[in-house]
């Protein structure tokens, strides 16, 4: 399926998006609360309209689009205020023989949309996110599993470098330098969340941490700051505080990535703070710490860490309870010169050699401590 136009008319009363399709696209929409967001499903589409023709106007504040999963595309309209479709229709253009989907959107009052969202039949199989949480596995294995998870990916491209980079585009590169450079350290197993451009939920991925048994999560980042002169790693662990603004603001971005693409959060629960689950909360914090420390003093004096490279806050990604998590923003696309770094390949490869080395001392570290 190619998408190869895209318009948008209207004011804040009533919207009208267009896109124009080469075949005929199977097609379903939902309304999603906090944000109001109004959703369309499509088959795998590429979209090759310039970004130019999808800026946010009348009653759309935010427009994204892209892969899903394998097979499965979507469009997300986020509005202001209450909004509801009063046509989603898709025509034959009869002399060029391709299809346009008509959405007309108006605004409506809390009321009416609550009703809205509350009636609508929603097929949510693989469109809401995964809260199963996955029974952790036995590291009855002598192999040390590290899962690498590249940010972003998809629909949610992340930050945007000034001269164009995209970040899901860095850290699935720097993931792959990063998973063979770590193969070869004997007795290690890598996992990536993905390998390819797909959009995978913040819970996903820590699934896909604690269904392989892993000993360790690295989620690999690149994002922007309002200061453009901020530059440098920063290593992220969680907590429940934030440590600084930066950080605050870092992490909202970042848990921001399910709704922006069209998830709804409500029905996701944090872990039950029960006596268990607390202590081992506790114990891999500890590890989660040591493991931003060995990463901070691997990098120190090689690449250039940012003032107080260690931080914390509330990143949903690193909440696996039984797995040392840390977020390792590897340096800031709103930075030039930084950007420029992270799409150098050598760079990358440099950088990834520091973070083995870390990994083996840390490994190390724990294996002297539970022997
Ligand atoms: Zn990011």
């Amino acid at each position: 399926m190619v998408a190869f136009d895209f318009r948008i008319a209207g004011d804040e009363i009533r919207t009208r998006v267009v896109i124009e399709f080469e075949q005929q696209p199977e097609f379903s929409y939902h309304l999603l609360a906090s944000p109001y967001r109004l959703v369309v499903d499509l088959p795998d589409t590429i979209f090759v309209f310039s970004d130019d023709l999808a800026r946010p106007r009348g009653l759309i504040s935010d427009i994204r689009y892209g892969a899903m999963a394998p097979g499965r595309s979507r469009v997300v309209l986020t509005a202001a205020g209450p909004v509801k479709a009063e046509m989603a229709e898709i025509s034959e253009n009869e002399s060029e023989g391709s299809f346009r989907l008509v959405l007309d959107i108006a605004a409506t009052t809390d009321t009416e949309f609550s009703k809205l969202v509350e009636e609508q039949q929603w097929d949510t199989q693989g469109t809401a996110p995964d809260t199963d949480v996955a029974r952790p596995q036995d590291g009855n294995d002598d192999m040390f599993t590290v899962v690498l998870d590249p940010g972003h990916g998809g629909i949610d491209p992340g930050a945007r470098g000034r001269n164009g980079t995209l970040e899901k585009d860095l850290t699935l590169a720097f993931g792959k330098t990063l998973k063979s450079a770590l193969e070869e350290v004997a007795g290690v197993r890598v996992v990536l969340t993905r390998d390819d451009d797909r959009f995978i939920s913040l819970p996903e991925r820590v699934n896909i941490a604690r269904q392989n048994g892993a000993d360790l999560l690295i989620s690999i980042h690149a994002d922007s700051f309002r200061l453009r002169r901020v530059r440098g790693a920063t290593v992220y662990t969680l907590s429940d505080k934030a440590s600084d603004e930066m950080s605050r603001e870092m992490a909202a971005r970042e848990n921001r990535s399910d709704l922006v693409a069209g998830l709804s959060l409500e029905d996701e629960q944090d872990t039950v703070a029960d006596i268990l689950i607390d202590l081992t909360r506790r114990e891999t914090e500890v590890f989660s710490i040591d493991l931003a420390r060995e990463v901070i003093s691997a990098f120190d004096g090689h690449i250039r860490l940012i003032t107080n490279p260690h931080r914390s806050a509330g990143f949903r990604v690193l909440r696996a309870p039984e797995v040392p998590s840390i977020l390792v923003e590897m340096g800031y696309l709103s930075n030039v010169d930084d950007e420029k770094l992270l799409t150098d390949p050598k760079w990358r490869e440099r950088t990834a050699e520091l973070l083995v080395a870390a990994i083996k001392t840390y490994r190390e570290k724990i294996g002297s401590v539970s022997n």
